[in-house]
């Protein structure tokens, strides 16, 4: 019933006292090895509360690609359509700071591969799938390809513009909904300070996708479609560590979407998904089953 189309990455985590200067080396804490990448996670997400779940990607033929392989499968993700590229995995080198502040980069290695081609090869799982959703991990050319296929087979197309990046206007017009965090949404709208979260939401409607979701954290989340805009409030939890909350909320979003939910039930549904992911810390492991929802 959802199908993600995304990245899979391997996060490799080391904690720092401090950064180091370029020509310099500084010690760090045991190496930890996580199972991440927005496509990943929101699969795993999606599967863990329950919903039919299948990932289109690509993992690299080294350890990562098995150790990722693994993690999806442990989640029952359909992996039909996750193929291996001779090469690394992608990876995200993670260092975090003694205020629990990340530096990240990001290789994208076998992601970077993820082509049309590979939508074509995967035409009838996304073809059959409610709901199919995106991040911009993945080569543009591949998200594009994808979303036209779901919407072309009655699909809903979910696009969360993570990381932020401009997208070509007829892929925006397909989204239904586009989800954005403040930062996401501003940039959208061409740089500089996040602004009033509905006005956001209401310019965010005109560059043409069918509704909007902006996400805010602690705040809540704000709906908007040609029938107008509410505010959906968070659960009050006690944030441990944010990471990967986002893309618990887009897997939950899709997921009740599939089951028939408007946009403001679903997103009530997600918000407590967003919720339950910042009380553990990490991504996939912090993600709730349906009895863990606040
Ligand atoms: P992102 O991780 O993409 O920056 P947000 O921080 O807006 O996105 O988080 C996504 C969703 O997760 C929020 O809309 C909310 O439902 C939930 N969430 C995030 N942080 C908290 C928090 N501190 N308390 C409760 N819910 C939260």
């Amino acid at each position: 019933e959802v199908v993600v189309v995304g990245s899979v990455n391997a996060d490799l985590v080391v904690k720092v006292d401090r950064r180091p200067a370029p020509g310099e080396t500084v010690l760090g804490s045991d190496l930890v090895v996580h199972p991440g990448g927005k496509g990943a996670n929101q699969a795993v997400a999606a599967a863990r509360l329950g919903a039919r779940t299948g990932i289109v990607g690509r993992v690299g033929d080294d350890g990562h690609g098995r150790l990722l392989r693994d993690a999806l499968a442990a989640d029952g993700v359909d992996l039909a359509h996750l193929a291996t590229t001779p090469g690394p995995s992608g990876v995200a080198l993670i260092t975090v700071g003694p205020d629990g502040d990340n530096s990240i980069i990001v290789s994208p290695g076998a992601n970077a591969r993820v082509s049309p081609a590979d939508v074509a090869a995967a035409r009838d799982m996304i073809a059959g799938a409610a709901v199919v959703s995106f991040q911009l991990e993945v080569p543009l050319p591949a998200v594009q390809a994808a979303a036209r296929t779901a919407a072309a087979a009655g699909g809903r197309v979910v696009l969360n513009l993570s990381p932020p990046a401009s997208v070509p206007t007829d892929l925006l017009a397909l989204c239904d909904p586009l989800v954005v965090n403040e930062h996401e949404a501003a940039y959208l709208l061409g740089g500089g300070e996040p602004g009033e979260p509905a006005a956001m939401a209401r310019a965010l409607l005109e560059r043409g996708p069918h509704s909007v979701v902006v996400t805010l954290g602690a705040d809540g989340v704000l709906v908007a479609d040609a029938s107008g805009a509410a505010a959906v409030p968070s659960p009050k939890v006690e944030a441990v560590d944010t990471t990967g909350a986002g893309d618990a909320f887009t897997a939950a979003l899709c997921l009740r979407l599939a089951r028939g939910d408007d946009l403001r039930a679903a997103a009530a549904y997600a918000a407590r998904a967003g919720a339950a992911a910042v009380r553990r810390s990490g991504a996939q492991p912090s993600y709730p089953t349906p009895d863990e929802l606040p």
